[in-house]
Order: C-alpha cells, then structure tokens, then sequence
C-alpha cells in the first residue's frame, strides 16, 4: 500500500481563550483556531485522521452556556463542517472510509467519530480509558463506548507510509501521525503535541494535562524530524500556519 495523497481539510473553527494557546497570556480574550482533518487517499481506500467537532456545535456558538467552559470555548461551526459533509464534497461517503486514527478525544479532534459506527478506530489505550465515563470529555459524541476502537499502545504502523507515535502531554494518550505520500514524502501531523509553532520551536506552554509529557513529546518529534527530515511539519491549531495551508483540493 502507499499513500497517494494527503489533503488538509478545513473543519470549522473554534475560538479558545488566549491563555490556552499561550499560557503566559492572562485569560480573557479569546482567539479564533483552525480545526482540522486529514484525508488520506492510498491504494487501500482513503484513511481519515481525526473527524472535527460535533454536529451539535452547528450553528450553535452558545453551546457551552452555562457550563465551565462558558467564555473560553466557543465553536464556529457551520452544516458544512460537519465531517460528512467535508467527506462528500471530496467525494466520499462515511462508509467508504477505511480506517480512522483518533489523534486523541478532544471536542475539536473526535466529534464525528459517532459517523464511523462500523470504521476501525485507532486510538491509544490511555486517551480511551482517560476519556470514557469522564465529563472533561465533553461532549458525549467524543467519547462514544461502542464504536470499533483498535486500541494501541505506544506507536504503530497502520499500514505503509502511516505511521502513529505515541505523543502524551496535551492529553494522556495524544497521538501525533507520520504521513509519506507519493508526492511530497515525510510530513508530520504533530496534532496537538503543539497548538502552534511558538508552542512548538519556543517551548511556549500551552493547554496540557501533563506538561512535563508535553516537553518530552515535543522534544521526541523534534528527534524524529531531524532523522526523516518531513518536508512538512504541521501544527494542531496554528492560524499563521493555517492561512498558508494548502487546503482541499489541493493535496500534498
Ligand atoms: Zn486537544
């Protein structure tokens, strides 16, 4: 199997208080972040990574009204957002997908997932037991019990040219994926190992549930991209990074 092309997609956007991108930054503006999802067409079938928020956030700003995340999380998030819509504008239907590999259980990462009933779903043994029956996991949709999930621990390669590394920090069982496509070789998807290159290349903190993980995390991509030297590295939520982005239908 290869991978034959990895296309970016645009999944809605959430604003997020400035304070969780950069947390030397007092609370109490919020910035508007990119959500993204990544299309993997391979010789295999196409491979989705990550599935964007839920469908409950269209159109519905006030989502989180009158829970603790009231004025720190606001999604963005339109009908064409939602994952089965981006799907079927590139040309696919839900059931056509192969694999899905969850990045972790996040409302901006596995809010879709609910649409793959019948999808392998990889995902780390820590995010999901971290995940299930724990209302930070909020919401529901994010944390579905009877979905395929293929459970991993540690890294995996999925198939040739995709390849999973374990990456805890940000959440207890993040994970970031390596993609080497036909065209443009090794790029890592770091996810949200670093919401922004700051994050990343500075060691800027950001929102972790562990952040000594996270500095472990990051300096281990920093390893991997010195030895496979991506022509790529993209980060989870970084909005200079997404204005640049070649975005569907373009494709690296
Ligand atoms: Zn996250």
């Amino acid at each position: 199997m290869t991978v034959k092309k990895l296309y970016f997609l645009l999944a809605g956007s959430c604003y997020l208080d400035q304070s969780a991108v950069n947390k030397n930054l007092a609370p109490g503006r919020l910035l508007e972040m990119p959500v993204w999802s990544f299309l993997l067409e391979t010789t295999d079938g196409p491979i989705l990574i990550d599935t964007g928020m839920p469908d409950a956030f269209v159109n519905n700003p006030e989502y989180f009204k009158g829970t603790k995340r009231e004025g720190r999380v606001v999604p963005k998030m339109t009908a064409n957002d939602k994952i089965v819509n981006i799907l079927k504008s590139a040309g696919y239907r839900a059931g056509d997908i192969q694999a899905v590999i969850s990045s972790h259980l996040h409302l901006d990462h596995a809010g879709g997932n609910g649409h793959f009933p019948k999808t392998p779903i990889f995902i780390q043994q820590a995010e999901f037991d971290a995940a299930m029956g724990n209302d930070d996991y909020s919401p529901e949709e994010c944390r579905l019990p009877d979905l395929q999930y293929q459970i991993i621990e540690g890294d995996r390669e999925v198939a040739p040219g995709v390849q999973i590394f374990s990456t805890p920090g940000h959440s207890p069982g993040h994970q970031s994926v390596l993609v080497t496509t036909e065209h443009s070789g090794p790029i890592l998807l770091t996810i949200d190992v670093a919401y922004t290159r700051e994050n990343f290349d500075n060691g800027v903190p950001f929102l972790s549930y562990d952040s000594e993980s996270t500095v472990r995390s990051i300096k281990r991509m920093k390893g991997l991209i010195e030895k496979v030297q991506p022509s790529k590295v993209f980060f989870g939520h970084d909005r200079v990074q997404a204005r640049e982005a070649k975005v569907f239908p373009d494709f690296l």
